[in-house]
């Protein structure tokens, strides 16, 4: 089980998901995980970040296809993968790549810096982040951030604190441009779809309002005071259901 005491120690952005989620399953000492589909995406997203920001890039079709070696190489030995495995990730990452490069090419986008892992301080608590890249739009100065989520909703990840997070982290590096009042920060946030596809969902800094950052707060003090307890109805399905909610205690 997790310490809900949090003073003094650097958590991680996806435990803090998870106990934005639902602090009972943080202290049951469960995580929302990434998919190793996802963590292939990602990896390779991030290698292609540093390698174009260092000026190595060659010919995409095989600087993608370079990189996505690299990372399903990287992950079939951390994650014991068989061959035919190993084959079917190379050909579902590489139309996901080809998916993500649609949405967000690097010719419109260019890289600035990352991957990199800030930390920004809510209440007592540090909370590490996660951001692949940052990028420039070639239009103006507003700052373009990618992220993955572990999340395969529209609306799991527009609830996600950690994504507010990034975007407050972010937003006092760039000017107002008063005359437009246009965003400085647009998070861009990938994630698998339950089809199968890659979904993505952007927040802006215009987006989001001071009482969201005041319900972060809460929950931050909530867990820096230990405070757990089961979601009531609880909808999810999920391997605590006995513990949560065991014979005779309902459900609703
Ligand atoms: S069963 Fe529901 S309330 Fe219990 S830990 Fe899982 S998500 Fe939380």
């Amino acid at each position: 089980m997790n310490n809900s005491f949090t003073s003094g120690k650097i958590i991680t952005e996806n435990e803090f998901r998870t106990y934005a989620k639902c602090s009972e399953l943080y202290n049951f000492g469960s995580k929302i995980n990434f998919s190793i589909g996802l963590k292939i995406v990602k990896d390779t997203i991030e290698q292609l970040t540093l390698r174009s920001i260092r000026g190595s890039l060659r010919a995409p079709l095989l600087d993608i296809q370079a990189c996505l070696l690299k990372s399903v190489t990287k992950y079939s030995q951390e994650e014991s993968l068989i061959e035919p495995q190993i084959e079917r990730y190379l050909n579902a990452c590489m139309l996901w790549l080809q998916d993500f490069f649609n949405l967000f090419n690097f010719s419109t986008y260019i890289p600035v810096f990352g991957p990199i892992a800030p930390i920004i301080r809510i209440s007592k608590t540090p909370i590490r982040l996660d951001i692949s890249g940052l990028y420039r739009s070639k239009k103006n100065q507003t700052i373009h951030g990618i992220s993955f989520s572990p999340y395969s909703s529209r609306h799991s990840i527009s609830n996600d604190p950690t994504t507010l997070l990034k975007v407050k982290l972010l937003s006092p590096f760039v000017a107002e441009h008063f005359p437009t009042r246009r965003a400085k920060v647009v998070l861009h946030n990938f994630f698998y779809g339950k089809n199968n596809n890659i979904g993505y969902v952007t927040t802006s800094s215009n987006q989001i309002k001071d009482s969201s950052y005041l319900m972060i707060e809460n929950i931050v003090q909530n867990m820096e005071k230990g405070h757990h307890y089961p979601i009531v109805p609880c909808l999810y399905s999920c391997k605590f259901k006995k513990s949560c909610f065991p014979t005779g205690l309902k459900n609703e």
